[in-house]
């Protein structure tokens, strides 16, 4: 090869390689053309500055009774306490959410198995996350603290003592109503307890047992279970996802 051509082939190659690179930078830039909004993340546990705040320990103005009226759970020291005058419910329904969730059972241990520290909460008022004191408390695995209930034990048990805060993180991909006949389209848990995760991308097919509310919809309510026992729950907020 002379060194005429040699030169050129280097330059022609270089100038390949440049139009390659600016391509597939262009490229990166259509696939991701809006900035991500900026939020204020909060304290540790939030809420985020884009949350709806259902419970910041001062009043239910965001609850209503299942049953029908007002929520009456008692509310003292930044806390609500299951009182059993009923499960309460948002009074604004949700599709997808990531939700914060804290609670703590009875520091006086009281009963065993489902007995005990037992409450849930619930999405879009069918598919129960299991509240119970899981520590060494033992029960049905589908049935314990962090357990998708009655359809997918938890992965490990991170639970705390009785009387310890403890921390749901729920991010909860709704299943998606069908036209008649068709099957519908499930949804997913991702669930961490304590920051430890529980439910990985578990599918949600149907409606658990105990719930009073049937079928796939687009949105339904949040709702915290009265099962008896004086659970408490604080600092509960939610990011709705679509
Ligand atoms: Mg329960």
């Amino acid at each position: 090869m002379k060194t005429r051509s040699v030169a050129a082939f280097l330059r022609t190659r270089t100038t390949l390689t440049i139009l390659a690179v600016a391509l597939a930078a262009i490229a990166v830039i259509a696939a991701d053309p809006k900035e991500p909004a900026k939020i204020d993340p909060g304290p540790v546990g939030g809420p985020p500055s884009d949350a709806i705040v259902l419970f910041d320990g001062k009043d239910l103005a965001q609850w209503r009774a299942q049953n029908g009226g007002d929520a009456r759970w008692t509310v003292a020291d930044g806390a609500m306490t299951v009182n059993a005058t009923g499960s309460i419910m948002t009074r604004e329904e949700f599709g997808d959410v990531q939700l914060h969730v804290e609670w703590a059972a009875p520091k006086e241990v009281k009963g065993n198995g489902q007995g005990r520290g037992n409450s849930g909460v619930y999405l879009q008022g069918r598919y129960e996350i299991q509240v119970l004191d899981s520590w060494e408390n033992p029960t049905y695995f589908n049935g314990q603290a962090g357990a998708f209930y009655g359809n997918a034990a938890p992965l490990v048990n991170p639970c705390r003592k009785p009387g310890e805060w403890q921390t749901y993180d729920i991010i909860f991909r709704a299943p998606r109503p069908a036209a008649e006949g068709d099957a519908v389209e499930p949804g997913y848990f991702t669930v961490l307890f304590n920051g430890v995760l529980v439910q990985d991308h578990v599918p949600v097919k149907g409606s658990t047992t105990a719930a009073a509310f049937k079928g796939a919809v687009q949105k339904g309510p949040l709702v915290l279970q009265d099962h008896g026992n004086p659970v408490q729950y604080r600092n509960i907020w939610v990011r709705p996802l679509n």
